[in-house]
């Protein structure tokens, strides 16, 4: 099946090793590139409806897995992924199998529409790539940079009245943050999948005419260090003060430009008008403390404590150290995933908090909703309905780097 797949692969680049949540260096994406996203991975269906936008016949390959590949014109068609062989190509007039189906929507039309149980129906750009794993349908899209950049930017920020700069900003800070990503799915023959653990895609249909006019000013646009991209994040509200990478995400992350920053004035932030404000979650002491040793055995039967929590930048949790027998130190961002994983990410929603000891119970009281490193996304939509533009919003939230193309 190599063939079939190395027609789609300008990739195999990415960073070698580590987890960093930023990295220095070249873009790994040329600009004019298209991304791999593994699609659907929260769903991964055992079956796919394929159709042609508005009725295109679907060119497709389906490789018998020893290199041979066999070319087939289709109109819609079924997928089934849970054979006990490889998958099972269904459409009216073929019946095929096969170990891995490439879909091409025809030359000129709008891509490949998706269906099928458990999700809503989407649309995808370019080629996708359908393998079987395990009785279930892996499928990868090839989506060329600016329409996912688009995308994802839209479906982070929505039609937000007023929010035009915004959107221009968090475009910027997403093709930004796609070159310089660590790729972390090769495994799925993807360098993304389409959930926050890389950026939340969701294929075509999430920008309005509106947006992509707006977004039309800022095409092809990156922040540089140098001449470098810039490693970027973002994050949807501070409550008031933005964090630093490198008490987030240990001192590897540390960069000039992502040390923290006022959002707004202190009485009135930016970011004011978010819903997510002050919150608070009470979990019983037992409960906590039998999670973490869960997750930590070395910290031993018994009671255990929050001995120490060591705020940063804003009061964004740097460190936290948990004694009971044992001792576990971690930083606040591991903190937070370990809690948010456990109680919901709706509960335990970002990594400003401070804890106390009410009547058996550990509260947690807390602001805002994310990791907190970057752009605010609900401080830069106040920023633009202020009058800011995309220019002015970035300057405020990675202070030092310069807006240009890459060549
Ligand atoms: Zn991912
Ligand atoms: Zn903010």
């Amino acid at each position: 099946m190599r063939g079939l797949l190395l027609g789609l692969g300008l990739w195999g680049l990415g960073w070698p090793g580590g987890t960093g949540a930023v990295r220095a260096g070249e873009p790994a994406v040329s600009p004019a590139a298209t991304v791999q996203v593994d699609v659907l991975s929260r769903h991964r269906p055992r079956e796919l409806r394929l159709a042609g936008v508005g009725g295109a016949r679907l060119q497709l390959e389906l490789g018998a897995g020893d290199g041979r590949a066999e070319a087939l014109t289709s109109g819609p068609l079924r997928v089934r992924c849970d054979g006990s062989g490889p998958l099972a190509l269904v459409a009216r007039g073929l019946s095929r199998q096969g170990a891995e189906l490439l879909v091409r929507p025809a030359a000129g039309t709008d891509g490949v529409q998706v269906g099928g149980r458990g999700f809503s129906s989407r649309r995808y750009p370019g080629a996708l790539r359908v393998r079987a794993r395990a009785g279930l349908c892996q499928v990868v899209a090839e989506v060329p940079l600016e329409r996912y950049v688009a995308a994802v930017a839209c479906q982070e920020l929505g039609p937000a009245p007023g929010g035009a700069e915004a959107l221009r900003a968090q475009a910027i800070a997403v093709r930004t943050y796609t070159l310089t990503r660590e790729r972390m799915h090769r495994a799925e023959g993807a360098d993304f999948c389409d959930l926050t653990h890389c950026q939340v895609y969701p294929g075509e249909g999430a920008c309005t005419p509106e947006a992509r006019e707006a977004l039309g000013a800022v095409a092809g646009l990156v922040l540089l260090d140098g001449e470098r991209p810039a490693e970027v994040a973002y994050f949807s509200t501070c409550g008031g003060h933005t964090a630093r990478a490198g008490e987030v995400w240990g001192s590897r992350s540390e960069r000039p430009w992502l040390g923290g920053v006022p959002d707004g004035p202190a009485e009135r932030p930016d970011c004011r008008a978010s819903p997510h404000g002050p919150w608070r979650l009470r979990v019983p002491r037992s409960e906590l403390c039998a999670h973490l040793r869960g997750l930590h055995p070395a910290l031993g039967p018994g009671e255990c404590s929050l001995s120490a929590v060591e705020p940063g930048q804003g009061g964004w949790v740097r460190r936290v150290v948990v004694e009971a027998q044992g001792r576990w130190e971690l930083t606040g961002d591991e903190f937070r995933l370990l809690m948010g994983r456990r109680y919901g990410w709706s509960a335990f929603k970002s990594g400003r908090w401070s804890a106390s000891e009410r009547g058996g119970s550990v509260e947690f009281r807390g602001l805002g909703l994310g990791h907190g490193v970057g752009l605010c996304q609900h401080g830069a939509l106040g920023m633009a309905r202020a009058g800011a533009d995309h220019r002015a919003i970035l300057q405020r939230y990675f202070p030092g780097l310069r807006l240009g193309r890459l060549p």
